[in-house]
């Protein structure tokens, strides 16, 4: 993307145009969010407009036009990740829901106190949680994974770990604070030896890279909407048709049985069976244009633009000696957790956001991760494609301000680079 691509690209993104603090806004928290384009917006809005029906249930015109644009939403993902069927991906509320439909239904149903679940210091409370209350009501031990010390799972620990008692192995695409890719092949391939089941969670990855989870050849691989500039209160869990199949429901009622009395319920097959209630039509249709979206700019793919906004903020942050990032070397999405010595990271996140800068303090959902790395919580800086090298330079400068290194005058420049 050159320089009018991106104003062009920006365009798409009202909020971007919204003043925080009386700054114009720099939006630096996209690992927790990233912002939506008006053509999901406008998507939501024309369904509530214009076919504002339930799915899958009525005899009239509008419910048939909502059904297919909802289940043309499960193809687009199906697409997306490359997936057999399209029966495999399972609507939720978002990558927690995922993980914890999971637990619940695979988990409890299928540990004993024999077993042992793999997980890695490195994950997001939504994927350790989950597992411990399935360790504590069936009795079987979590074991964890190191990181070395690029931050990423420690392949020449796996086989230590991963063992013939392990019958699930969790681990993040890439982490929220590391923002590396994790060796999934070896640590898959691993797993697969000792017939262990492997759930990856690809919150942090689904937007930055391609995914194929027939290539991964993972048993459930899960995300949500609003992390890849879709709505919030979607998710997706994708599992293999086999291991769904044999999975029992997780939530009951309307919409995932296929006849009720008071002798007995029978339940639909996938998808259904795993998606009781009416759904968020509204965001699933959203979340499709979002898909599109990403589509027409090849947002997951590697692409000049994010690798120059992640290579020029790696080596902007690299040079300010006050900075030490929690893991070596680069990342491979744009996403920094850094501590500066001698300051608490909540004031530099107040004063960073009275420029108008918007960034994540604090232990990012992974306290493990933080007791790992011995840090009480970090600065979090995360990056989309829509941000542009003079956002960083606006960024460092006034970073270097907060530490007493810069003066208002460089700020200033920064200031009237970002304005053009
Ligand atoms: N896993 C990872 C790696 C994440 O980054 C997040 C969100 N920060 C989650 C899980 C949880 O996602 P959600 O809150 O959308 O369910």
């Amino acid at each position: 993307m050159n320089s009018i691509e991106l104003v062009n690209f920006r365009a798409n993104f009202p909020i971007l145009f919204e003043k925080v603090n009386e700054k114009a806004l720099v939006y630096f928290d996209n690992g927790a969010t990233t912002q939506k384009p008006e053509i999901v917006i406008k998507t939501e809005k024309e369904y509530y407009q214009q076919f504002n029906a339930n799915v899958h249930r009525a005899a009239h015109q509008l419910s048939a036009q909502a059904t297919s644009a909802f289940e043309s939403a499960r193809n687009n993902v199906q697409h997306l990740l490359h997936a057999r069927h399209a029966h495999e991906i399972i609507w939720t509320k978002g990558t927690t829901e995922s993980i914890n439909l999971v637990a619940q239904s695979w988990g409890m149903n299928n540990l004993t106190c024999d077993d042992e679940i793999v997980l890695s210091y490195a994950e997001h409370h939504a994927n350790i949680v989950p597992w411990q209350m399935v360790a504590e009501k069936t009795g079987a031990k979590i074991k964890v994974l190191p990181l070395d010390k690029t931050g990423i799972i420690d392949v020449d620990k796996i086989t230590r770990i991963i063992t013939k008692n392990t019958k699930l192995v969790c681990c993040s695409h890439i982490s929220n604070v590391i923002g590396k890719i994790n060796p999934l092949e070896k640590i898959i391939a691993c797993a697969k030896t000792v017939g262990a089941k492997t759930l990856i969670d690809g919150a942090q990855a689904i937007a930055n890279i391609p995914v194929n989870v027939q290539k991964l050849d993972c048993d459930f691989y899960v995300f949500s909407a609003h992390k890849m500039y879709g709505p919030t209160g979607v998710g997706v869990l994708y599992g293999k048709a086999e291991v769904l199949n044999a999975m029992p429901v997780y939530q009951t009622g309307g919409e995932m049985i296929k006849s009720v009395s008071f002798t007995g319920t029978s339940f639909h097959e996938l998808p259904f069976k795993f998606e009781a209630g009416t759904p968020n039509i509204a965001g699933v249709i959203a979340f499709s244009s979002a898909i599109d979206f990403i589509h027409q700019f090849a947002l997951n793919q590697a692409d000049e633009h994010k690798q120059n906004l992640n290579d020029y903020c790696y080596q902007q942050l690299s040079l300010i000696e006050e900075v030490q990032l929690l893991a070596e070397g680069k990342p491979d999405i744009p996403l920094f957790s850094f501590i500066i010595a001698g300051h608490h990271q909540k004031d530099i996140g107040s004063y960073l956001d009275a420029e108008g800068i918007a960034v994540r303090v604090g232990h990012h959902c992974a306290m493990p991760l933080m007791e790992f790395l011995s840090v009480p919580g970090c600065i979090r800086v995360s990056l989309a494609s829509y941000n542009s090298l003079a956002e960083i330079d606006y960024f460092i400068a006034s970073l270097k301000r907060y530490i007493g290194i810069t003066s208002d005058t460089d700020n200033m420049i920064c200031v009237d680079k970002l304005k053009t």
